[in-house]
């Protein structure tokens, strides 16, 4: 891994300068208060001001495009994650615009694409359904043709998001006779179409996601991206996206595994409760577990790619109870993104986007070549 320090251009000087103060005057402490009462992780104000502002294009599109240089795209990251911004909409919306980029159709593209970049459009994720989510493909929400269009009935567990969004991606079965690989048709449906229903669903963080309901709900074939039960190929690539583990830049610039804004909260927090130990540091146990407590943040803040994932959280998980200790009473109070906070938000980072043990098993699987799990009863 290169560890080497980027020294930064005066332009690039300049950008981060921009870009903190363009958020330092959008995201207030209005904005922050309300982020967490809503748990939405969202603020349609914020959004449309990056929209505006050019952020949201330059983002998305490749340098070459006319979107960020590498080096501006880690700055603007960084920045972001500074500031707290209410953001995890737009990664989701970004995703999921890249695959109507490369198999919606022109019309399609047409409709959403500016919308998107403008800020006005968002996109959520339709994958999970209740009876389970790890394997996406089991999908039971049934698309059944009619005339020129579909028609959709089933449910989706964790549309996160879907309140504030225009549509969701969303996998369904075609083809209930076929192998489950060859059954799924992927849909960028509008949700504003008659028999959808959306439903609150309140997590331990206090995040704010949705139970989607789909009643006959008809939707043109101009929504459908990509191939008729030739939906999986097409997911594959935003699941390596959401995965983390799609080809990456040799540049050292990319950002080192997702959910490292998870982790910045993290540093902040130990940083906070570090700067109030004080005397207390000559308690042995004390020192012996903050200094661990640092020692293993700094290892998940250096693992990439899809390890970095299973460290970033278990990382999170395993060192709040000992800062929420070290912190004493005041940090087991809810109490703004304190340790008890985070402890609560380790739970939900650990399942979304691929639970820890799907992870350790991706890992097992592809990185370390041990093959594929055997559940067999006994074994
Ligand atoms: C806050 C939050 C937001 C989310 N947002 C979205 C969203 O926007 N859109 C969306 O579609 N989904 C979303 N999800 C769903 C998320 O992706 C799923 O919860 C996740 O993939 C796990 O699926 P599941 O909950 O159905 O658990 P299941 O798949 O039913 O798993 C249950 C348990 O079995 C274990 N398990 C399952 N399969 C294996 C295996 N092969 N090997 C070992 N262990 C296994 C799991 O680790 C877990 O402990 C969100 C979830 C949360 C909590």
């Amino acid at each position: 891994m290169d560890f080497s320090e980027v020294t930064l251009s005066d332009e690039d000087r300049a950008f981060r300068d921009e870009v903190r103060e363009f958020l330092a005057s959008v995201v207030t402490d209005d904005v922050l208060r309300r982020d967490r009462e809503t748990g939405d992780n969202f603020d349609e104000q914020v959004h449309l001001a990056l929209g505006a502002a050019g952020y949201l294009e330059r983002d998305w599109r490749a340098e070459a495009d006319g979107g960020f240089t590498a080096v501006q795209r880690r700055i603007f990251e960084l920045e972001v994650s500074r500031a707290h911004t209410p953001w995890f909409h737009w990664p989701t919306t970004a995703m999921v615009a890249n695959a109507v980029d490369h198999f919606g159709s022109e019309e399609l593209k047409a409709e959403v694409l500016p919308h998107v970049l403008a800020g006005r459009c968002r996109l959520c994720l339709g994958y999970t359904e209740p009876e389970g989510g790890s394997d996406i493909a089991t999908c039971k929400t049934r698309a059944v043709r009619d005339g020129d269009g579909w028609i959709v009935n089933g449910s989706k567990m964790f549309t996160s998001n879907a309140h504030h969004a225009q549509y969701v991606y969303l996998v369904t079965n075609t083809d209930p006779n076929a192998p489950k690989h060859k059954s799924l048709t992927m849909f960028l449906l509008p949700l504003d179409s008659p028999g959808v229903e959306i439903q609150a669903l309140r997590t331990v963080d206090g995040d704010r996601t949705n139970i989607t309901y789909y009643s006959d709900v008809r939707v043109p074939d101009r929504y459908r991206i990509g191939p008729v039960n030739g939906g999986w190929g097409v997911l594959r690539e935003a699941l390596n996206a959401e995965h983390g583990t799609g080809e990456r830049a040799t540049d050292g610039l990319q950002k080192l595994a997702v959910m490292t804004e998870h982790a910045l909260l993290l540093a902040e927090e130990v940083d906070r409760i570090a700067g109030t130990v004080g005397e207390r540091l000559d308690d042995g146990s004390v020192a012996y577990r903050l200094g661990r407590s640092i020692a293993r943040l700094e290892a998940a803040l250096s693992t990439p790619e899809m390890f970095g994932r299973v460290a970033i959280a278990q990382t999170m998980r395993d060192i709040t109870p000992e800062l929420m200790d070290i912190g004493g009473t005041r940090s087991a109070v809810p109490e703004g993104l304190n340790a008890e906070y985070l402890f609560r938000l380790s739970l939900p980072t650990g399942i979304y986007g691929g639970t820890l043990d799907v992870f350790r098993n991706m890992i097992a699987q592809h990185a370390l070549g041990l093959g594929r799990p055997n559940y067999t009863p006994g074994r």
